[in-house]
């Protein structure tokens, strides 16, 4: 075996991305093992130093990135992108929490596949949350803010009036709206490419929810490249996504790969309300916090928690 260089990448860990595809049993495994001269030459897939290395075109993406600070993809960024650009298009399945750089993947995937040219919806993305949709909305205009020519549109409650079309290229919407956006034909399937689904756990939750988004699927016109992506795959929220995530790349980490770098995550048990409160006023006198976000189940407990911090 004749030994290869192997560039230094910031993100480089020991253990591997593994992404299978179902159903035709193709296995794709990306390794990127640590750079010393034994291991350069094991498994070695694919080699992602900078977005310039799995984005191609338009450069306006990339631009948009670098202007947002992002040099090097994350893990899910580095494994996702690539086969959510090929041609034909496949479908992913893909197991991301907040925290590891989904949204910059999909974000890019839906960009990637609009044709400016034609002034119709082509990416439609459902996430659980009005505030989630306005979020989404934000960041895709980040980061195609070099791409003047498209535009992005909002689909929940107070942003499309009844009977108002929407035109926007990529539109970001929650599932109820969305189903009745499609229902009502204010929203024309007709030119969708891509369709991205954003905490299937969180949509599953609710039955009704996951109901709206699989009766939304089904206007769509197929085959439609789908992307799902979900903080935890329990058996049910697999079965749910192989339901129209047809012959999909499953793609999962492990647990210590979860988050971009700089970012950790914690979890506290608490062992009712007052004690989470407790611990949220013990935390924010421990820690030197400038500016944070608390996000919460109920629109009630905004009010409460304001004392706290
Ligand atoms: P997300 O998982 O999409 O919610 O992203 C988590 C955080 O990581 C966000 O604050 C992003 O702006 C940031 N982020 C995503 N991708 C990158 C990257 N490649 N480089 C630096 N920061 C990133």
């Amino acid at each position: 075996m004749s030994s290869c260089r192997v560039p230094q990448a910031s993100w480089w860990t020991s253990s591997p991305v593994v992404s299978r595809r179902i159903c035709n049993s193709t296995i794709l495994i990306c390794a990127y093992p640590r750079p010393s001269p034994r291991s350069a030459c094991l498994l070695l897939v694919r080699i992602v130093r900078g977005f310039s290395d799995i984005v191609r075109s338009p450069k306006a993406i990339i631009d948009g990135l670098f202007l947002m600070n992002y040099h090097v993809p994350s893990k899910i960024q580095a494994t996702v992108i690539p086969i959510v650009l090929r041609d034909p298009p496949e479908n992913v399945i893909c197991q991301s929490q907040t925290g590891t750089g989904k949204t910059a993947a999909y974000t890019i995937a839906m960009l990637q596949r609009v044709n400016t040219d034609l002034m119709a919806p082509q990416a439609l993305c459902i996430v659980p949350t009005r505030e989630l949709a306005r979020q989404v909305v934000g960041y895709v205009n980040t980061v195609a803010r070099f791409m003047t020519e498209i535009i992005t549109e909002l689909c929940i409650p107070s942003a499309v009036p009844r009977g108002t079309k929407i035109v926007g290229h990529i539109v970001v919407g929650t599932p109820g709206t969305v189903m009745s956006a499609l229902r009502y034909k204010m929203l024309d399937p007709t030119h969708l490419k891509i369709f991205v689904v954003d905490e299937a756990d969180n949509i599953l939750e609710s039955q009704g929810v996951a109901d709206q988004t699989t009766r939304s699927w089904r206007f769509l016109p197929k085959p439609i490249q789908t992307l799902m992506f979900s903080a935890t795959w329990s058996p049910e929220v697999l079965n749910y996504a192989k339901s129209f995530c047809t012959n999909p790349n499953i793609i999962t980490l492990e647990r210590h790969e979860l988050t971009m770098k700089g970012i950790r995550q914690i979890y506290m048990d608490c062992k009712d309300e007052e004690d989470k409160y407790r611990v949220l006023v013990m935390l924010y006198h421990v820690m030197t916090v400038a500016s944070s976000i608390i996000f919460v189940k109920v629109t009630s407990r905004p009010i409460d928690l304001r004392t706290c911090c």
